[in-house]
């Protein structure tokens, strides 16, 4: 018999629903295309690139956290 793991250890990803402009770099971020971010109590958008960039910063400063989200090869 097999047997499905119920609980898979993933992480739910948020989307942002509703298009608009990246916090960060200002570029324009499609629905579903980024992730939201709440800023003072109101909904904006980060794009992909800037939620890599962080995430790499992030590990850099704290590897042992953030480490799984490095990149592979750093070019
Ligand atoms: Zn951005």
């Amino acid at each position: 018999m097999k047997r499905r793991p119920l609980e898979r250890k993933e992480r739910k990803v948020m989307k942002n629903k509703y298009p608009g402009d990246c916090v960060v770099c200002g570029k324009r971020v499609e629905a579903g295309e980024g992730f939201p971010e709440k800023q003072n109590g109101v909904w904006k958008v980060r794009c992909l690139q800037c939620v890599i960039k962080n995430q790499e910063r992030k590990a850099q400063r704290d590897p042992e956290r953030y480490g799984k989200f490095q990149k592979k090869d750093a070019e």
